[in-house]
């Protein structure tokens, strides 16, 4: 069966589209607890480097509203907090506020690392979280400064639909940033960091996860994602202006942007 008879990638492997979104599930299900441990093994810590980087990118001020789609353990919304507050700190205004929204429960509550119940106020318990399908989300129109989504799109089985979800909660004069792995333009660095994914990165998951296929899927949907133009067309198609992307580490992973104007 061919894709135009419904079926999806799932990494490598074809899969009925209508089964795509319970075997990512499965995915995060089975790597939640060890989600955090396994981003900054199998990444040696670049990760970090790069959300702060998509963070400085959307320079949050004070009193905006973000919301963090496929937001796991709340990485992008804790980082935009702590910039958010030193905005205030610095110049007044309100308070900013977020809300990490995941499909996953597993990855919500793996965030939620407070040991007091949330009686002392940190950042990570100032964040509201979520369950819900970026495809049709629990949100009202216009009602987000800023959204983001990080190495989540990928994931999603009708991203076009997704795209359209974020393009209907930003307020007029709103701004989109997805990151997301990506593909290195370069080809000598191409081929070192496939060499790399594919012999590392499952064995890895074995080994500190205790779950090589989850890892298997990871490296395998990155090569199924559409390159930097590609993308950059579709968050057009969704409606957004002043689209463009920056390439991170060689492209590797890519800051893709729009405005909802
Ligand atoms: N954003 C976090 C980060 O950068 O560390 C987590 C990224 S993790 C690789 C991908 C996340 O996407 C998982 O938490 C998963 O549950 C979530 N996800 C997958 N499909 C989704 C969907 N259709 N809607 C919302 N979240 C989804």
């Amino acid at each position: 069966m061919s894709k135009s008879d419904g079926n999806i990638d799932f990494g490598f492997t074809e899969i009925p589209r209508e089964e795509k979104q319970s075997r990512v599930k499965g995915v995060f299900d089975s790597v939640a607890s060890k989600y955090d441990l396994m981003n900054d093994a199998m990444s040696m810590g670049i990760h970090r480097v790069w959300k702060d980087m998509m963070v400085t990118k959307i320079n949050p001020q004070p009193g905006e509203h973000l919301i963090d789609i496929a937001g796991g353990t709340g990485d992008i919304a804790k980082r935009f907090l702590k910039r958010a507050d030193a905005a205030q700190a610095r110049r007044g205004g309100e308070r900013a506020t977020a809300i990490v929204s995941d499909i996953n429960y597993g990855m919500l509550a793996a965030g939620r690392t407070d040991t007091d119940g949330g009686r002392k106020e940190t950042i990570n318990n100032r964040i509201e979280r979520v369950c819900g399908n970026a495809e049709h989300l629990p949100f009202d129109s216009a009602c987000a400064d800023v959204m983001t989504i990080s190495f989540g799109i990928r994931n999603v089985t009708d991203r076009d639909a997704a795209l359209r979800e974020f393009y209907r909660i930003l307020k007029p004069g709103g701004r989109l940033f997805v990151l997301e792995f990506s593909t290195p333009p370069d080809k000598i660095l191409r081929k070192i960091y496939d060499s790399y994914s594919f012999a590392v990165i499952p064995p890895l998951g074995g080994l500190l996860a205790g779950d090589k296929e989850s890892y298997q899927y990871l490296v395998e949907s990155i090569r199924r994602f559409p390159r930097q133009d590609a993308f950059a067309s579709m968050i057009k198609d969704a409606g957004f202006s002043r689209v463009g992307w920056q390439d991170y580490s060689g492209g590797i992973a890519t800051l893709h942007w729009g405005w909802k104007v």
